[in-house]
């Protein structure tokens, strides 16, 4: 029996998965399921439903294949190994997922990202959106930069380099970096040290930062050189870079919301604790 949609037209549904045997078992399962059904069109173009099938680091891959058309995707991600945090189905879960999609009236979670706008000395100027995170380093020598919170010239850094990250992005490298795990729900960005220098002469916070929506970071470097900035997966190295700022999107990224949307906490415990003694 096919379900009335909830729109007049199908829902157009892209099926991206990674090289791992298992993410082909289900992205072949689901292409097979929604074949011939009149409510759904696979396609990779203008798709509505994004289905990434692999784990977070697909997820954020999906991300920006699409991330152009935010307004008007959702995003289902499918993990083939543990839990993962952006994916709520795991891949002996792609029956529920199907029925789930089928019995789908447009409901969404919608999570905060990272605008990212970098300005080089000769004044060209790149723009990025981050799902994870934004990092900037210097690899040669000290990075030695100005950070300004909202206009405040808070302290000169120096060290390896600083990471801005989502809520979502939180327990990615953030969390490495001894940044706090911030719930997804919570529109802020979170600024983090990636070994600073703390001495007698050099001083900076040391803690991580969480900088409500609505402010901006904007870090200065202070030398010319080479500076690596990276955009979750992707890393880009430029030369003489004046400022590059960051806040959060306009735009969010949205999720399918069914009813398998797992509980940021059981995420969180089954990624970094496991199971406890009781
Ligand atoms: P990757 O090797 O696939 O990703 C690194 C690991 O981070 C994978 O285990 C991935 O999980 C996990 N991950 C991704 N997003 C996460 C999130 N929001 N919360 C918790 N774990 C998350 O590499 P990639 O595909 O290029 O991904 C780039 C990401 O790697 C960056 O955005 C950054 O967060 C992270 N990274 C971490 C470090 C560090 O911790 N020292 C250094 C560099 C980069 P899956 O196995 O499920 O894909
Ligand atoms: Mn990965």
């Amino acid at each position: 029996m096919t379900q009335t949609n909830f729109t007049d037209r199908p829902q157009r549904v892209a099926i991206i998965a990674n090289g791992k045997y298992q993410s082909k078992r289900v992205a072949s399962k689901l292409f097979a399921a929604f074949k011939d059904d009149r409510d759904f069109y696979l396609s990779k173009k203008d798709p509505d439903i994004v289905i990434s099938i692999g784990g977070d680091g697909m997820l954020l891959s999906a991300f920006h294949m699409y991330e152009k058309y935010l307004d008007r995707v959702r995003f289902v991600g499918v993990h083939t190994g543990h839990l993962g945090f952006y994916t709520d189905y795991r891949d002996f879960e792609v029956d529920k997922l199907i029925e789930n999609l089928k019995n789908d009236k447009g409901e969404k979670v919608s999570y905060p990202i990272l605008k990212v706008k970098i300005t080089l000395e000769d004044g060209r100027i790149i723009k990025g959106r981050a799902l994870n995170e934004s990092t900037v380093k210097r690899i040669e020598k000290t990075m030695v930069t100005d950070i300004f919170i909202n206009q405040v010239k808070l302290e000169r850094f120096r060290g390896d380099g600083i990471s801005v990250s989502t809520p979502t992005g939180s327990t990615a490298y953030n969390k490495s970096l001894g940044g706090a795990v911030l719930h997804p729900t919570i529109e802020a960005l979170q600024l983090t040290e990636i070994a600073s220098l703390n001495n007698r002469i050099y001083r900076t916070l040391g803690s991580s930062v969480i900088i409500p929506k609505d402010e901006r970071i904007e870090v200065v470097p202070k030398r010319q050189g080479l500076y690596t900035i990276a955009i979750d997966n992707k890393t880009m190295h430029f030369k003489n870079v004046s400022k590059i700022e960051y806040c959060l999107d306009s735009k969010k990224i949205s999720f399918v919301s069914t009813p398998s949307h797992t509980s940021f906490w059981e995420r969180v415990k089954d990624a970094f604790i496991g199971e406890l003694d009781s």
